[in-house]
């Protein structure tokens, strides 16, 4: 792992937390998190961990606040863009009531597979409707339907970070008011606050600007109020307001 010195910072892809330092995290997790985590999720983290994007999943302190989270707003009607194995999936499935729905939506089905027996055999699938594709025209389709206008308690954004402004002109019309959407990785590995000279991995620092102007973009929007996390890497709750 990369960091910068002195106070032991990580600048680099790597690391699932923005804390002060690894031991830190470790103690979360393993005082916090691990002990309380649901036996599917730790099977699905385990199988995740195989993978060699594992990187993208999320991760379990996440995991376990996203499940606080949607029990506390009671949310019934949810929707996730950006599914991968399914551990933000298999969270919020199992924090949902039994006749409560998620829409999931990836461009990738065989990664959402992967996870899929495990919640399968947590008796919870029948809550999911995946879609396979990009999730901005399916988006779209909703809003010409006029159907789902204001809808949707809970919505977790984890996709494209490029479109995630995209996504927000249109989720803040799917939303209810007084639902909550979450951008997750607005803090982008720290990159958000990275000197022009940093050593940003490519892809870093090309998703870099999106977030940035995402984060000012919610910070001057009058329809929501905003609570920036360091969950994770970073999460932005929106409460749409108006
Ligand atoms: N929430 C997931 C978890 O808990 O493991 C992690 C999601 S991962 C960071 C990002 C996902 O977004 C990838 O699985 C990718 O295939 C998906 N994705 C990328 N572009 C997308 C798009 N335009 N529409 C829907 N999903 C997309
Ligand atoms: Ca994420």
């Amino acid at each position: 792992m990369a960091t910068n010195g002195e106070n032991g910072r990580h600048q680099e892809v790597g690391r699932k937390s923005l804390l002060q330092s690894d031991a830190l995290y470790q103690y979360i997790l393993e005082t916090s998190v691990y002990p309380r985590e649901p036996e599917p999720m730790k099977e699905l983290r385990e199988i995740t961990a195989k993978h060699p994007w594992n990187l993208m999943t999320t991760s379990a302190d996440e995991g376990q606040f996203l499940s606080m989270l949607i029990k506390l707003i009671n949310a019934k009607n949810t929707m996730e863009i950006g599914v991968f194995t399914g551990y933000s999936l298999l969270a919020t499935a199992m924090a949902l009531p039994d006749d409560d729905k998620i829409l999931a939506m990836d461009i990738n089905r065989e990664n959402y597979e992967i996870g899929l027996p495990v919640i399968e055999k947590a008796g919870l699938a029948h809550k999911i409707e995946f879609k396979e594709g990009p999730a901005l025209p399916v988006l779209d389709q909703m809003i010409e339907d006029g159907k789902y206008h204001g809808s949707y308690d809970f919505i977790f954004v984890d996709a494209d970070k490029d479109n995630y402004l995209n996504y927000h002109k249109r989720l803040i019309d799917l939303v209810k008011v007084g639902g909550l959407i979450g951008y997750d990785n607005s803090l982008w590995n720290g990159s958000v606050v990275a000197p022009p000279d940093a050593p940003l991995r490519k892809y870093v620092r090309y998703y870099r600007d999106f977030v940035l102007e995402l984060n000012k973009a919610l910070a001057a929007d009058p329809r929501i109020e905003i609570g920036q996390l360091p969950v994770g890497d970073g999460i932005t709750l929106c409460r749409r307001i108006s």
